[in-house]
């Protein structure tokens, strides 16, 4: 039988609402889930990425000539295709990605609710209009920027390009995105998608590559606004390129983010929740658990978390990482962890799943007694591991938290109001949670963090996404020529 994903074993640029094959230069796409050739997907050339800003140019003055509440009439429709097509794009995502097919199906159901959010946007950019002066008005007016970029990583291939399509075209931009290249599939259903929706040619284009065409993405002229998602190494590349050619840019980088855990806090919900956060999607998300800061007489809760993760099974409740290198990365953390002196309490090192056996994977893994100075406490792991440094106050934990160069979430469990608030003021993070693992907040709420976690000044969804993909237009009139002269005139 021919499912979606057979029909997809040659990924194509799309451009000018046309799906085109490129220069001929190619890079092999692998399903982590078994390690199976499943797409190659086109290394594009700065050529490529000119014609689609040429195409993004010519739609770009109709386009942003619409009102808003015409331009959101193509999302709703598009939000109706999401939800019809849901099966196609979880499998797309369960396939390229690795992550499970409930987690997969959750990712659909975000951008989903993320285009809802772009059509409910005419409720909300309501242009401004004071009378500042007798007979004299300033109208302040939301105008898109142009052309903008999109650059997207590899642990989110449906949602994260829905963090910012829905609402930067919505608001009169068109844009060009990229993709990542080792998940490069999900993207051509949302573009065929968006144009079944009615979206006009050249407004929404594909351009597919890697380190070159970002450079290229930063450098060109006519690109006004460039978003980026991925590691704090990137991010910073990409934020001083785009911005040192005068570009708008918000960067989001990676994270490390700290739970800490009060012995008052429920202990079957924190033992779930913690569990739940560092291995939902196989650690590889932004807002993962990775380090827990256990604070005094914790042993009751830490016991509940290894039954816990002891019930989280590989191939079935639990995805693959995204390659063999990530596999091999994230198990010599633990390795070397456990060479420093701590406890490996759940090891998933060596995890085979039976019948996928060149699948990338790595069991739930809960190393305690994790001492700050050790690379599994300060570096990424990007996996299904939970680090726990003991500690035995809170204002100790909270220095721990402190002191990580990353800042996108973190987290408190406990029962206590006062604790709670003392970690919501002096956590360094941009999204905090109380008795919350994974404490994203929804529309209309921004998604953002601090420190390395993001450059720039806007966070990149919601309201704040409002800010970052227009520009202010202030507009002075004197409605009556026989209005008094006075300062103004
Ligand atoms: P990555 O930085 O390797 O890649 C992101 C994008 O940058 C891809 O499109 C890739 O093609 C491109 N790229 C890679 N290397 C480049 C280079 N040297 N120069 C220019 N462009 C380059 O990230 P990834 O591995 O795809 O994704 C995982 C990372 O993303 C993790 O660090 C994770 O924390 C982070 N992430 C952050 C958020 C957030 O909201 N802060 C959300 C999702 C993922």
């Amino acid at each position: 039988m021919e499912t979606t994903l057979s029909k997809l074993t040659e990924t194509r640029n799309f451009i000018n609402g046309v799906f085109v094959s490129g220069n001929g230069n190619r890079m092999d796409v692998y399903s982590p889930l078994d390690g199976q050739k499943i797409s190659t997907v086109p290394l594009s050339s700065p050529q490529e990425l000119d014609a689609a800003v040429q195409a993004a140019r010519a739609a770009f003055p109709e386009w942003s000539s619409r009102t808003l509440k015409e331009r959101v009439q193509v999302l709703y429709k598009y939000r109706e295709l999401l939800a019809k097509h849901r099966d196609e794009l979880t499998e797309i995502c369960h396939i390229e990605n690795g992550k499970t097919w409930g987690e997969s199906q959750a990712e659909v159901d975000k951008s989903i609710e993320l285009t809802e959010f772009a059509c409910s946007l005419p409720q909300i950019v309501s242009n401004e209009i004071q009378e500042v002066s007798r007979g004299v008005e300033v109208r302040l007016d939301r105008k898109p920027l142009g052309v903008v970029a999109s650059i997207v990583p590899f642990n989110f291939p449906n949602m994260v390009p829905h963090w910012t399509i829905p609402n930067a075209i919505a608001l009169g931009n068109c844009m060009i995105l990229k993709p990542s290249e080792v998940v490069p599939l999900s993207s051509i259903r949302i573009a065929e998608l968006l144009k079944e929706a009615g979206l006009p040619d050249g407004v929404f284009n594909i351009v597919n590559g890697g380190k070159e065409i970002v450079e290229s993405i930063c450098d060109h002229p006519e690109i006004k606004a460039v978003s980026f998602v991925g590691s704090t190494k990137v991010a910073k590349i990409v934020y001083q390129r785009a911005t040192s050619n005068l570009k708008r840019c918000v960067a989001l980088g990676g994270a490390k983010n700290h739970l800490i855990v009060l012995p008052d806090a429920h202990e079957e919900m924190t033992a779930s929740n913690v569990i739940a956060s560092m291995s939902g999607c196989a650690g590889q998300r932004c807002m993962a658990a990775a380090v827990m800061v256990g604070v005094d007489k914790v042993d009751h809760i830490v016991n509940r978390m290894v039954e816990e993760a002891n019930k989280v099974k590989p191939g079935d409740t639990l995805g693959s990482v995204i390659s063999k290198e990530a596999k091999e990365r994230i198990e010599k953390y633990i390795t070397e962890a456990e060479a420093a002196g701590a406890k490996v309490l759940v090891d998933g090192r060596n995890a085979v799943v039976k019948g996928k056996e060149g699948g990338y994977y790595v069991g739930p893994t809960v190393v305690d007694h994790v001492t700050p100075d050790m690379a599994i406490a300060k570096e990424e792991v990007f996996g299904p591991v939970i680090s726990i440094i003991r500690t035995k106050s809170l204002d100790d934990a909270i220095t721990i938290e402190n002191s990580s160069g990353y800042g996108n979430a973190a987290a408190v469990f406990t029962q206590s109001g006062g604790a709670a608030k003392e970690v919501m003021e002096r956590a360094s993070a941009g999204m905090v949670g109380v008795n919350i693992g994974v404490p994203v907040p929804r529309e209309p709420f921004p998604f953002g963090g601090w420190n390395d976690s993001k450059f720039g000044v806007c966070d990149i969804t919601g309201k704040s996404s409002i800010e970052f993909w227009t520009q202010n237009k202030k507009t002075t009139v004197k409605w009556n020529p026989e209005a008094r002269t006075n300062w103004m005139s």
